[in-house]
Order: structure tokens, then C-alpha cells, then sequence
């Protein structure tokens, strides 16, 4: 049974927004592609994983989560974890281009570029270690002693992917299910308890919170952002605001163009937004009229007056 879906990362709406906005040819826009093309990556190849968890079939109850956060004395992510009355397992999800060495020392995942550049990463055997001691930990604390397996998943049957030693399984997709079959079946939870488990885990889940595009790259100062509304049809920057919609040079009419605007904003700077930066940003002059406008867009509402503030509803 799946107790909880993965979301879309966060991160690859900063990187959308920042690429919208930035000016043209700013130095940080390249890192942005990266990053996305990265997120997007590793968010196909935990999807993968997700399909072949969902059709799963175990002899007993199961309880699957995805992309879980928790803290046990630090935060730590888990890509996907699988509960059981006898277990709990956690996979540790990869999605690397070109060929993936892993070494033992310095514990490093070393890939490997098709025109032959090298990159180191984190190993993910020393990432999965750090997150079987933390959960372990987390279950200690909830005087729950079922044993906790792990494995490293490759999204891709074809990454090609060597190990000087493998301290825990590495699998592809199709390797899971006969993986989770194969794990010791000593049942330790009755099945009212196991549920009792999967609804801490999901009380304690804290999702991951994305620090906006200012903070992750302090170089970029306000002056590179572009401002303005972008029209949905023709993609131009700068709608202009009356008769309570967005009116595009090419003719469109929207009254809820300033929606994405705004996101982006919070997306960039990250924060509370006043009127006065709202009026800024969206190119509007009537304080009213940018009130309205953040109420539509739904945003949360602090204090009053002139010291009222806006913010993205988590
Ligand atoms: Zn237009």
C-alpha cells in the first residue's frame, strides 16, 4: 500500500523561475540548466522505482513511502522506504549519466562522462550507511526493533555502474521485488501495530523546504532578475494591468497571469513580499489593485496596515 507519494522537486521550479527571469547571457543561467536537467533526472529515475513498488506484491502487508524526511538528531532523506510486520527497507535511488565508479577509499562515486570527464560524488554506500543508522536510530526512539535493510538502485538497467566492494546490494528495478522477497521473514509487529508505525512515519515526515535562487547563488543581485507579468500565449515580459485583467500587445487577455509572476518571485527571493515590491515586480501602480492581486494569487496573509506581508502557502 503506498502511504505517501513523491512530490515534483523544488528545485526544478527555483531553476524554471531563474531561467524565466534572469537577463540574458547572466553566468548563473548555465549553472540553472544543470541543475535542472539533474533534478529531472534523478526525479525519472525515482518515478521508475515508485512503478515498480506500486505493482509489488508481498506475501504480507506492506506500507511504502516515497522521498520521506525525517530528523533523528539530523535530517535525513529517504528516497523510498518500505515497511513490513517483519522489516523496514530503505533505497537509496540513483539516476547517473555515463559510467559510475564506486570506490571504497575515499568512499566516493566516481562518474564518468561519455567524452571522458570525471566528476566525483558522494558514495552512495557511505550516503546509505549514514541514513541506516539515522532511521534505526529514529526507530529506537519508538521502541521499535525490526531490522532495517537497505539497497542502492539504479534506475537505469543500462548505467553502468563497477564496485571495488559492494557493502549493500546494488540493484536495477526488475532486481526489487525478488530483493524484498528473499529479505528474513521473522514477524515482530502484529498488523495494527505495523499501521500504528506508518502513521508516526507519516506524522514525522517534515518535506523538504527549497531555498530560493538568491540564497542558493548570493551573486545574483536584484538588478539581473526581469520584472513583469508573462504572457501565456506569446511568452513576452510586461502585460500591462487594467480593467481587472492582464492585456498582452498580441492581443491576449488574462486575469491570472500575475499567479505564475508571483510565484516566481518567491521562487527567486525567497521570503514576504510587501505591496510595494509586489507593485515592483508585477508593474502595477495601484496598491489596491496589488492587494487583489496577491489575494487571488492565494497567498498567506501577516500582519496589517503598512506592515502587512505576503508569503507562498506551503
Ligand atoms: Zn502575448
Amino acid at each position: 500500500m503506498i502511504m505517501k507519494d513523491r512530490a515534483s522537486p523544488g528545485i526544478r521550479k527555483v531553476c524554471d523561475a531563474g531561467l524565466r527571469r534572469l537577463r540574458p547571457g547572466h553566468p548563473v543561467a548555465g549553472k540553472l540548466e544543470e541543475r535542472r536537467k539533474q533534478a529531472e533526472a534523478g526525479f525519472g529515475g525515482e518515478e521508475r522505482v515508485d512503478g515498480v513498488l506500486a505493482e509489488y506484491r508481498h506475501p504480507g502487508p506492506i506500507r511504502v513511502f516515497a522521498d520521506l524526511g525525517l530528523v533523528c538528531g539530523s535530517r535525513f532523506q529517504l528516497d523510498a522506504l518500505l515497511l513490513t510486520r517483519s522489516w523496514a527497507c530503505l533505497l537509496e535511488v540513483k539516476n547517473i549519466s555515463g559510467r559510475s565508479v564506486i570506490r571504497d577509499i575515499p568512499p566516493q562515486l566516481v562518474r564518468i562522462t561519455k567524452d571522458g570527464r570525471e566528476e566525483a560524488l558522494g558514495s552512495p554506500f557511505a550516503q546509505l550507511d549514514s541514513h541506516l543508522m539515522l532511521f534505526r536510530d529514529w526507530l529506537h526512539e519508538r521502541n521499535t526493533p525490526i531490522p532495517v535493510y537497505g539497497a542502492v538502485v539504479f534506475a537505469y538497467p543500462s548505467q553502468m555502474v563497477e564496485a571495488a566492494a559492494a557493502p549493500h546490494p546494488i540493484l536495477f528495478p526488475n532486481n526489487i521485488p525478488l530483493f524484498l522477497r528473499n529479505l528474513p521473514e521473522h514477524p515482530l509487529l502484529d498488523e495494527h501495530e505495523l499501521d500504528g508505525l506508518a502513521r508516526q512515519v507519516l506524522a514525522a515526515h517534515s518535506p523538504y523546504v527549497q531555498r530560493p535562487l538568491c540564497t542558493m547563488y548570493p551573486q545574483v543581485s536584484r538588478s539581473d532578475i526581469r520584472t513583469g507579468v508573462i504572457c501565456p500565449d506569446c511568452g513576452e515580459m510586461g502585460m500591462r494591468w487594467h480593467d481587472r485583467a492582464w492585456h498582452c500587445r498580441c492581443g491576449c487577455i488574462s486575469r491570472s497571469a500575475h499567479i505564475g509572476a508571483l510565484h516566481d518571485w518567491f521562487h527567486i527571493f525567497g521570503g514576504e513580499l510587501t505591496n510595494e515590491e509586489c507593485r515592483r515586480f508585477l508593474g502595477v501602480e495601484d496598491r489596491h489593485a496589488a492587494k487583489r492581486l496577491m489575494k487571488s494569487a492565494g497567498l498567506e496573509v501577516s500582519g496589517s496596515g503598512r506592515w502587512t506581508t505576503y508569503r507562498l502557502k506551503l
